[in-house]
């Protein structure tokens, strides 16, 4: 780190469609989390708000935001007023959330190659990456000659062999389309391995397990030797697990069948299957807190949802065990679900003794509301751990260790 000015920070962007969210590092040394939040409603110049916290204190102010770029300069006033008047000087690199970075397996400079990438995995990414490109476009015009560097969803999931990311279609669709899985919340499960295998006292080398992000939007991975080498989501992060609002796995011929005797277009298709599906198209509500809530209350579709939830969750991690010939160092729990719900958790790994995983219930119990702590009984073969993922840390992490490398490089250079 010793190439960056110590008083330096590093800015974290994640720019959604209508949003921008924020989070300042300081490099003090280490990485030390200051003031974070968000910027919605961009476009709406009546309602967009501010939404901020750090440093013990919350701010909500009403700003009318046109565009990102607007976005971005209202943060950095917001930040030269609320954290130092010369944030403009301090911020020594953006690290910006890319969903999409085909195969591009690690976090990277965003250079005219790399932009150029990232505007050919749009079209599988729709959704996704053109928020984070204007994102960037944004962060550019204000920080001219500041290094932007992007960390991409997939790239974690980048080591998965063949076998693992390959559809069975025609393989001319993969050479020449690039149709392949490619997984997603990859900077989550690379945190997760990475703070597992502290927990353990390991390396994340010599770690083996099965991270669970468990969110609106959930994935499981399964880690060899601190690599991906296989995830639940695919070409879109609609594959997998049974989600807040999308479907996951189901036979392809489900929405061919309804697009054809409904008359469906393809764009209908996929909002039904993205946006109304999952948990919500099961039982109308999305928020496994509800359904619970509703599952006591003895609506029969709510217990419905729930088991479908949690027997998709088990069917992967039977399926990651195998993968893993056995080898499985730790069960890692994450995100809105695997952080809070000590029931969800239980469910999950309820009777599950003969596939090595047990949990102490009071523990259990005890480890929400982000908390981090191992949760196993003392006869567990695996560990069952709960992390509180931080993708924004990962995110600063990764963009220091990008800055430091091309700097050093820079240096050797001279
Ligand atoms: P996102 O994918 O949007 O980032 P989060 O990781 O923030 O989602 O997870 C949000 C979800 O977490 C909510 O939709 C809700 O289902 C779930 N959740 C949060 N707290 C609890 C809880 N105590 N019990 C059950 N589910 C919870």
């Amino acid at each position: 780190m010793g190439v960056l000015q110590e008083a330096g920070k590093i800015l974290v962007l994640n720019a959604g469609s209508s949003s921008l969210k924020f989070k300042l590092f300081s490099l003090v040394p280490g990485l030390v989390a200051g003031v974070g939040g968000m910027i919605d409603r961009i476009g709406d110049t009546v309602n967009s708000n501010l939404v901020a916290k750090g440093n013990g204190n919350k701010w909500t102010e009403k700003v009318p935001i046109k565009d990102h770029v607007a976005a971005m300069e209202c943060i950095m006033g917001f930040l030269s007023d609320k954290e130092s008047s010369s944030i403009h000087k301090e911020v020594q690199a953006v690290g910006h959330r890319i969903v999409h970075g085909l195969d591009i397996h690690q976090a990277a400079l965003l250079d005219d190659n790399v932009i150029q990438k990232l505007h050919q995995a749009a079209t599988l990414a729709p959704l996704h990456n053109p928020p984070g490109l204007q994102g960037l476009a944004a962060a550019m015009k204000v920080f001219q000659g500041v290094p932007q560097v992007g960390v991409f969803d997939t790239a974690f999931h980048q080591s998965m062999p063949p076998k693992a990311f390959m559809y069975g279609i025609p393989y001319d669709y993969y050479t020449q389309h690039k149709i392949r899985r490619y997984g997603f919340h990859g900077t989550s499960h690379k945190y997760l391995v990475e703070t597992a295998a502290s927990m353990l006292g390991k390396s994340p080398q010599q770690t083996n397990a099965i991270t669970c992000h468990l969110g609106n939007g959930s994935s499981i991975t399964a880690v060899k030797n601190g690599l991906s080498v296989d995830t639940t989501m695919g070409l879109t992060p609609l594959e997998g697990l049974v989600m807040g609002t999308r479907s996951g796995d189901m036979d392809p011929a489900v929405p061919l069948h309804l697009m054809n005797t409904l008359g469906l277009s393809a764009k209908e298709m996929d909002t039904i299957l993205n946006k109304k599906s999952g948990l919500l198209g099961v039982c109308g509500h999305n928020d496994l807190r509800a359904i619970i809530d509703n599952k006591a209350a003895g609506d029969e579709r709510a217990a419905l949802a729930l088991d479908m939830f949690v027997y998709r969750v088990r069917k992967y991690i039977g399926a990651y065990a195998a993968a893993l010939s056995g080898r499985v160092d730790a069960l890692v729990f994450s995100a809105g679900i695997g952080e809070n719900s000590s029931i969800i958790r239980g469910l999950i790994c309820e009777d599950m003794q003969a596939m090595g995983v047990s949990i102490d219930d009071a523990k259990n119990k005890a480890t929400v509301g982000g908390a981090q702590g191992d949760i196993s009984a003392p006869d567990s073969r695996m560990r069952v751990l709960v992390v509180p993922t931080d993708e924004e840390l990962s995110i600063a992490q990764q963009t220091l260790d990008v800055v430091s490398k091309v700097k050093s490089k820079v240096a050797v250079a001279a």
